[in-house]
């Protein structure tokens, strides 16, 4: 199948990231919210981020020009009508992804291929929402997406081969490096990633050390580029904490339990970067 029109669900720090990959290689985008606030949002950092590339002569001026050309924005649903291939990055509640694949099924044409880009949720419970689970499918994308070459492409029990290999392709086409993914809560990225950031809130929470010393230790004691704290101020502690429920869901084992600490601070609004103030401060 020719994809020519691809459907965003979601403008936030993950949705306009998608975007800003799928127009680079092409493709014309639809890009959606529910408020049109967020969707300028969305566009004002896509138009950031190909500043800096136009700055560091990886991409030209026409270049930046002609990728925000190829993206539209709509706050109705509906619009995804006209897209190939629909990706959605709204944020990670089941409820809300359920109405919305639910929607998606309804609007699109039964050959369009319904993507999620969700951090834990099993593609087979979403897939179940809709007549089409054969065509339903993980597409978890890195953050920050335009940096990160990584994305887990995740099979559900009923996505069907011809889904999994467009999906890999267009992986390709956005210079990606897919892997793939069995369907369990939290797939691989996440089955190992989260409950190391969730440790790390253990840690602070038993005040075995500051924020600080603890992404230290992490960055230079293990090498990891950067500490578990302050990639979990990126992703939003928000996120963290829904994958960690997902996952002590999905497993009912309490090695999955979420650090009150974390609960705590998603309960004051402390998200991390995108609220300024997570483990660290960023006002
Ligand atoms: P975010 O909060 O930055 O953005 C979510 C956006 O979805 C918001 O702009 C919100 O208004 C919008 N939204 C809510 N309901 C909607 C609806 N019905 N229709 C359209 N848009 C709607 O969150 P994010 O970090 O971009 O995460 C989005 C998804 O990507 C989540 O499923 C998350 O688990 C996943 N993800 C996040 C990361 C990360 O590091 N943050 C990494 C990989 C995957």
């Amino acid at each position: 199948m020719d994809i020519k029109k691809f459907g965003v669900i979601g403008s936030g720090q993950m949705g306009n990231g998608i975007a800003q990959v799928a127009a680079a290689s092409g493709l014309e985008v639809v890009m959606s919210d529910i408020k049109q606030e967020f969707c300028e949002k969305g566009l004002a950092a896509i138009a950031g981020n190909l500043d800096r590339m136009v700055k560091k002569d990886k991409i030209s001026q026409a270049e930046k020009t002609a990728i925000l050309g190829r993206i539209t924005t709509t706050t109705d649903l509906k619009d995804m009508a006209s897209a190939d291939f629909v990706v959605e990055a709204a944020v990670e509640r089941e409820d809300l992804k359920f109405r919305i694949f639910e929607d998606l099924d309804a609007f699109c044409p039964p050959h369009v291929i319904l993507a999620t880009n969700t951090s834990s949720i099993p593609i087979g419970r979403i897939a179940a929402r809709t007549s089409r689970p054969e065509k339903v499918i993980g597409m978890h994308f890195m953050n920050p997406v335009p940096v990160m070459k990584l994305v887990e492409v995740i099979k559900g029990l009923a996505t069907s081969d011809q889904t999994f290999d467009l999906t890999w392709k267009l992986c390709e086409d956005f210079g990606k490096t897919p892997a793939l993914a069995n369907d369990y809560p939290g797939f691989i990225a996440n089955r190992i990633l989260i409950p190391m950031i969730n440790e790390a809130v253990f840690c602070v929470y038993q005040g075995v050390g500051k924020p600080e010393d603890i992404d230290t230790v992490m960055r230079l004691g293990a090498n990891h580029p950067m500490g578990p704290l302050a990639l979990a101020d990126l992703i939003g502690l928000d996120t963290c904490l829904a994958i960690m429920e997902t996952l002590y869901d999905g497993f009912k084992d309490s090695k999955y339990r979420p650090c009150p600490l974390l609960r705590k601070y998603v309960e004051a609004g402390w998200l991390g970067r995108k609220t300024g103030k997570g483990f660290y401060d960023y006002k």
